[in-house]
């Protein structure tokens, strides 16, 4: 029943961590923040159709900012204008969280809202020589977790 469905759900976001559900690093639409929102590129982001793009600086693990497509409508079309001058005037703060954060956490977080409803799963990577780092593996936001609380798709309208 859709009840049992809730509470079973309800209970896992205890147990369930933000690894488990998150969007995998691979799978995100990012741009690299020396690109330039050329028609090209206007034109995969709005194929796309996410509201928000992940932009990174050298690697894909290193996120540097969020571009929302609302914040795109400044941009004019025949000068192709820089990412790193939106992200710049932008300036956004990114939410951060450990790759073992459990999803009530991740709920309770979201609902706040006032680090946006969209987070960045870390780990420590420890590997090889040099000091430890932490690297971005995924992405999760408030309609993954939600969708873990309801253990059902939501479908966008
Ligand atoms: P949107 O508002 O763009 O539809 P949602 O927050 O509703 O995004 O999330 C819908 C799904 O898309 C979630 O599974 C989320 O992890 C994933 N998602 C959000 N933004 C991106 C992105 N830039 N690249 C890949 N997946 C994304």
């Amino acid at each position: 029943t859709e009840e049992m469905g809730i509470i079973s759900g309800a209970l896992e976001m205890k147990t369930k961590t933000v690894k488990d559900i998150m969007t995998p690093l691979d799978d995100i639409f990012m741009l690299p923040v020396e690109a330039s929102f050329d028609f090209d590129i206007l034109t995969e982001i709005e194929c796309r159709g996410y509201t928000r793009i992940p932009i990174y600086e050298g690697v894909r693990a290193n996120v540097v900012a969020i571009i929302n497509v609302k914040q795109l409508t400044l941009v004019d079309l025949k000068v192709a204008a820089p990412v790193k001058s939106l992200v710049d005037f932008y300036k956004t703060d990114l939410f951060f969280v450990f790759e073992n954060e459990k999803l009530d956490f991740m709920f309770r977080s979201f609902r706040e809202g006032s680090r946006g409803h969209m987070a960045f799963v870390q780990k420590l990577n420890d590997e090889g020589p040099g000091d430890p780092r932490y690297e971005t593996i995924g992405l999760v936001t408030m309609e993954d977790v939600l969708e873990e609380l309801l253990q059902a798709e939501i479908y966008d309208e």
